[in-house]
């Protein structure tokens, strides 16, 4: 007989920067009970679904979830229970509609996508699929995801001087995804051993990867690229070079503030021209956010410049939502878009923002958040929906390495049915 869903609870956890957020247990009318996590950015976009907060200040300074967790018990489950957990697509627009706000204010985005992806789970378990498999059910192999490992933090990210965000490896050169994880993981600790020979500190930020003291962007990049060499990799063929900058923290449209990094003010032209200089010294594939959110013209002129080049990514303008992406494609802002589930609060969203960039032959980048809990979700996500990428931080702290731990397992158990191709040659 079908399963049912047949209680939805809720409860207050801690994500991996010890603040507050909800995790949502399903059960089914076979005793089977699933659970899912919600992670939390930093960096976040200005039209990201709403995180509902409690604002009650004498608890966790106002983060705790008590409301988004009365939210999943008071709304959603009475709504819920007795559902079929395959229907993911109904469930999650009767969500939306029980919500009833463009940016899912009244429940919460965090009460909503927990569920979600609680009812995925359930649904994967109801069918006898794994979750990846779930996605595509009639797939006969499945892609694992190049990874992009975080190595230098920055930003908001890190309190150093570096006003850029992420410095990421991204090691494509390999024949599978386990052995792009050793390549990855051999350059991190060189890149260790050379911040430790000149030392500075090897403490590492939210994301796992290291937070030197260095205020020059350009100097991360070749403290990375000496990393890859040390490590006896080859630059670019091998291991690679991505950013996020994550302009949006340092500027808006056309004005940029790098005096952090002793970089001065710079106008939308003026960054574009210090990535094109970057892009023949150093091996960088890929850029995200390299302007600010606001900055629509910016990211077309940055496309047009460079896309031709390297990989052009839009996280904080698009915040995973088909309009924004569209008005992206429409304008030519970028080739690629970064997927970040809990940016729009429906796994039934976040999978038709992937198939709209897949129709526009943009890439999909599956992206855990800075903030982030055990959960592995994302893993599956992007083999189950051929994502080709994957950004899940350092090879380095639990809940980076549950999403790159994760593939490991699936491509193992895939096999000789896992493919493992870069997305940018070799
Ligand atoms: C990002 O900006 O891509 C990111 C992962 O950071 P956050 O989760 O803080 O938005
Ligand atoms: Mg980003």
């Amino acid at each position: 007989m079908a399963e049912r869903i047949t209680s939805l609870d809720a409860i207050e956890i801690l994500d991996s920067r010890g603040n507050p957020t909800i995790r949502v247990f399903l059960s089914l009318t076979g005793g089977k009970t699933v659970s899912a996590a919600v992670p939390s950015g930093a960096s976040t976009g200005q039209h990201e679904a709403h995180e509902r907060r409690d604002r009650d200040a004498s608890r966790y300074n106002g983060m705790g979830v008590l409301n988004a967790i009365a939210s999943v018990r008071d709304d959603i489950a009475p709504v819920l229970v007795g559902r079929d957990p395959t229907d993911q697509g109904a469930i999650d627009d009767r969500m939306c509609t029980l919500d009833g706000t463009p940016n899912k204010t009244r429940l919460g985005a965090n009460a909503i996508l927990g569920v979600s992806m609680a009812v995925a789970r359930a649904g994967a378990f109801a069918t006898g699929l794994p979750l990846y498999r779930y996605f595509a059910p009639s797939q006969s192999y499945f892609h694992l995801p190049v990874p992009m490992l975080n190595v230098i933090n920055g930003g908001l990210h890190a309190a150093n001087a570096l006003d850029f965000q992420e410095f990421m490896l991204v090691p494509h050169g390999a024949p599978t995804f386990a052995e792009a994880m050793r390549l990855g993981s051999e350059t991190y600790h060189a890149l260790r051993a050379i911040l430790a020979t000149r030392n500075l500190v090897t403490a590492v930020g939210d994301e796992g990867g290291f937070a030197p003291d260095i205020s020059d962007n350009s100097e991360a990049c070749s403290l990375i690229l000496r990393a890859i060499e040390r490590a006896g990799f080859q630059p670019m063929s091998e291991v690679a070079l991505a950013l996020d900058p994550a302009a949006s923290s340092f500027g808006s449209a056309s004005s940029y503030d790098l005096s952090k990094s002793g970089g001065g003010n710079l106008g939308t032209n003026g960054l574009i021209d210090l990535y094109d200089s970057w892009l023949g010294r150093f091996p960088i594939v890929s850029i995200e956010d390299g302007v600010a959110e606001d900055d629509w013209a910016g990211y077309t002129e940055m496309t047009r410049r460079l896309g031709k080049r390297i990989q052009i990514v839009g996280d904080d303008n698009y915040v995973t939502n088909v309009k924004f992406i569209e008005r992206g494609i429409r304008e030519k802002c970028t080739n690629a878009v970064l997927i970040k589930p809990n940016q729009i609060g429906t796994v039934s969203e976040t999978i038709a923002a992937i198939e709209l960039c897949r129709n526009a032959g943009w890439n999909a980048v599956v992206s855990h958040r800075s903030g982030e809990t055990d959960d592995s979700f994302i893993a599956d996500l992007a083999v189950g929906l051929s994502c080709g990428q994957i950004k899940s931080g350092a090879p380095c702290r639990g809940e980076r390495l549950a999403k790159y731990n994760r593939l490991i397992e699936i491509e193992h158990e895939l096999g000789k049915y896992a493919v493992f191709v870069s997305p940018f040659g070799s």
